[in-house]
């Protein structure tokens, strides 16, 4: 595996590539390699000539209050895990090589990105999303581009600019990974201690409580809702959100009658964890 630094060798690396007929797979990542990001890397691997996984801790998409100093970062280890998944490239460019002085262009989609995790982190958020993403694109220029639904909002947000700004690339949403109690993996897991940890089960409780109503035939929104907010009382957790949305536009749902996105945000201990489920509507 090589680990590459510039946006210049990157691309000499595609080129390459290209030039053999190779097809090209990008896992775009923020580090701190768990089961998660080892999914969509085996699935790149299935599927691509050239497995490319990016790891940069995009600072444009981290609030003044959150936490861009302290998330997790150890690259050696991020390396030997990548490579143990066969990835061909790690594209891991300093700061300054993917935003230089004078660096002024933001990509910001509206609409989708005014509710869950737009309105509660605020409209950087996925500005920055947006425009790191459509970077990485135009340096890798990937077939397909591999997303964890776990990000459910962060992979609307990624065709729509796709689809948009006429990119070709395929997104491809995997499946959440979790750990045997359910916890959603997430490289900020590492900030629970061990009573937070615990706490932290609830998260996925409450999503299951709620799609149990919804299984046994319930479509009233709030009734659904009202299974989630109990385990998270019982937990003593006060989420940031706790929404019921159309799983394509975010148009809020009060009765479930096609697929809903039932998303979660809520501080943890020192963590900010998102979680969610899909509530099939056709139950
Ligand atoms: P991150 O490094 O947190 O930016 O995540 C990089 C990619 O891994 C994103 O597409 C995430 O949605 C995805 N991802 C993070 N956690 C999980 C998980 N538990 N299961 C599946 N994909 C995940």
């Amino acid at each position: 595996m090589r680990i590459i630094g510039t946006i210049d060798e990157m691309r000499a690396a595609v080129r390459t590539a290209r030039a053999a007929g190779q097809t090209v797979g990008l896992v775009p990542t923020m580090g701190a390699f768990h089961e998660g990001h080892l999914s969509l890397m085996r699935r790149a691997r299935a599927a691509s000539d050239l497995v490319v996984v990016s790891l940069f801790v995009n600072p444009t998409q981290f609030g003044q209050n959150e936490d861009l100093s302290s998330y997790p970062r150890d690259e050696a280890r991020d390396a030997a895990l990548a490579e143990n998944e066969g990835v061909d490239i790690l594209f891991a460019p300093e700061a300054a090589e993917i935003y230089p002085d004078g660096f002024a262009t933001s990509i910001h989609v509206s609409g989708i990105t005014d509710v869950l995790d737009g309105a509660s982190r605020g409209a950087f958020h996925f500005d920055g999303v947006a425009t790191v993403v459509t970077k990485l694109f135009g340096i890798v220029a990937p077939d397909v581009a591999y997303f964890g639904q776990k990000d459910a909002q962060q992979i609307l947000v990624v065709r729509r600019v796709v689809a948009d700004l006429n990119l070709e690339v395929r997104i491809e949403a995997c499946p959440i990974v979790r750990e045997a109690d359910g916890l959603a993996m997430s490289s900020r897991n590492v900030y629970l201690d061990p009573a937070a940890r615990q706490q932290a089960t609830a998260l996925n409780r409450a999503l299951d409580a709620a799609a149990a109503v919804r299984g046994s035939g319930e479509r009233d929104g709030e009734r659904i809702l009202d299974a989630a907010r109990r385990v998270l009382a019982d937990a003593d957790i006060t989420p940031e959100y706790l929404e019921l949305r159309d799983v394509l536009t975010l148009n809020t749902v009060t009765r479930v009658e096609s697929d809903a996105l039932l998303a979660v945000a809520a501080r943890v201990g020192a963590a900010r964890l998102i979680d969610n489920h899909i509530l099939k509507g056709d139950v």
